[in-house]
């Protein structure tokens, strides 16, 4: 079984992908609940990983925004070059 198949978000994409003009308070309340499913998903940590493999930018992958993700990315990176 593939990770998408046990995802808590299956049938809610609207939630995790919202429209570019989307105003601001709008958009902050439909990403704050994407987070919430995210937070009880099984699948969280594959999410999040192939997220950031593949440099996804546009909707909540693994409870985090595509600027979080960026942070993250980056983190990891610096990681990598010390080890
Ligand atoms: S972590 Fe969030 S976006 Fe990723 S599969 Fe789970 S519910 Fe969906």
């Amino acid at each position: 079984m593939r990770w998408v198949d046990r995802a808590a978000c299956q049938g809610q994409e609207a939630l995790f992908f919202g429209a570019e003009n989307e105003p601001r308070p709008k958009r902050d309340t439909r990403t704050a609940k994407a987070k919430a499913i995210c937070m009880l998903c099984p699948v969280r940590e594959q999410c999040l990983d192939y997220a950031l493999r593949n440099t996804i930018r546009h909707g909540i992958w693994g409870g985090l925004s595509y600027e979080c993700r960026t942070r993250k990315r980056h983190r990891r990176n610096r990681g990598a070059a010390a080890a």
